[in-house]
């Protein structure tokens, strides 16, 4: 893999990752002429929950399903200038135009005017997207494994970089597949958010995980990983390094965890073996998903790595692939139970779920 970092014509960051060690130099030049960023971003916390929430108006205005052939993701073509200059990538990985965090926002008040119960800062992190082809009509499931392994290193070294940054608390490299997730540019591509916070959800999951450590002496997800593994019922694709299989508890029509069987904070703790593993096993898991309802399915892909700076000895990396898809061509829609109070109701079982994907 080689690594190649280069700056668009507002200032961006771009980063190409090439699958080979000797591809095509990386040095064309971004021709648009593109107003300096100036994004405002700013967090507000919940008095009542405690949970950071982000305000970034400025993304109104992001592009929403433009034609193909003004596909922002598209390498460049002669006349038809895009976020990639290059005229074809491998993957390639930018500062976001649009980020819900940014380094160089305004700073703000302490609190918001008249409600000192209300904690407020600016939003400062980084969002970056990830192109995993400069192939407009695939998908994720339909890379190579190779290519597969050029994304984890990427998203490995972008943990690594955002970690870095002043303000970065959290690193979560995250897929949106599918129009019915909310996808507004089919191309194929992730997101990376930097955020100025733990999420809620890390920082539940590692107070659940330090109860369970304090009172058995052992890590939570290495017991329910090796319980999994005996009672095979929800297993759904392993092999020497990993093990997918839906969650006993799964609170999404369909649901996979793919856990590696060694306890490591984030993806630039796994070592090349189990990089190599991961391609290979989450392409076979991405399949079985797509053969489900024998549609491309829709889906969320969401990386769990330990927060920056805190919990670190009790986080498990894992990755959790999820769909809103109950059945062919029925959405499950997060209403009154789930988004009121958070308390998912499935329609189905783990159980059956996971004999279905074994198929
Ligand atoms: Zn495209």
């Amino acid at each position: 893999m080689r690594r190649t970092s280069r700056t668009l014509a507002d200032g961006r960051e771009i980063i190409y990752f090439d699958d080979s060690a000797d591809p095509p130099p990386r040095t064309a030049e971004d021709t648009r002429d593109l107003p300096a960023q100036a994004p405002h971003s700013e967090v507000r916390r919940d008095p009542l929950t405690g949970e950071w929430v982000a305000m970034a108006a400025h993304r109104q205005t992001r592009t929403y399903k433009p034609p193909a052939d003004l596909c922002p993701l598209c390498p460049s073509a002669p006349g038809r200038p895009t976020e990639i200059p290059e005229s074809s990538y491998d993957v390639v990985v930018f500062e976001n135009r649009f980020p819900s965090f940014a380094t160089a926002v305004p700073d703000t008040s302490d609190t918001v005017p008249g409600l000192s119960m209300v904690a407020r800062a600016p939003g400062r992190g980084r969002c970056e997207v990830v192109c995993f082809t400069s192939d407009h009509n695939t998908s994720f499931g339909q890379l190579s494994p190779a290519r597969v392994r050029t994304v984890v290193d990427a998203w490995a070294d972008r943990t690594t970089a955002l970690s870095s940054l002043p303000g970065v608390e959290q690193v979560f490299p995250f897929e949106n597949r599918g129009e019915e997730i909310g996808v507004t540019l089919h191309h194929p591509h992730g997101q990376i958010y930097g955020y100025p916070f733990v999420t809620p959800k890390t920082a539940r999951m590692l107070e659940v995980a330090g109860e369970y450590q304090a009172e058995h002496g052992r890590p939570l997800l290495g017991d329910v990983l090796a319980a999994e593994r005996a009672a095979g019922t929800r297993v759904v694709a392993s092999g020497e390094h990993w093990t997918a299989y839906v969650p006993a508890a799964a609170r999404w029509p369909v649901e996979v965890h793919v856990v590696p069987h060694r306890q490591v904070p984030d993806l630039p703790a796994l070592t090349p073996a189990e990089r190599d593993e991961f391609a290979h096993l989450y392409l076979e898991v991405l399949h079985r998903l797509d053969a489900l309802y024998d549609r491309p399915l829709p889906y969320i892909a969401a990386w769990h790595q330990a927060p920056v700076r805190t919990g670190r000895d009790l986080a498990w990396l894992h990755l959790e692939v999820f769909s809103i898809l109950r059945t062919a061509d029925k959405l499950k829609y997060l209403a009154g139970s789930e988004s009121g109070m958070a308390v998912w109701i499935n329609d189905v079982t783990p159980e059956q779920i996971a004999e279905r994907l074994r198929g």
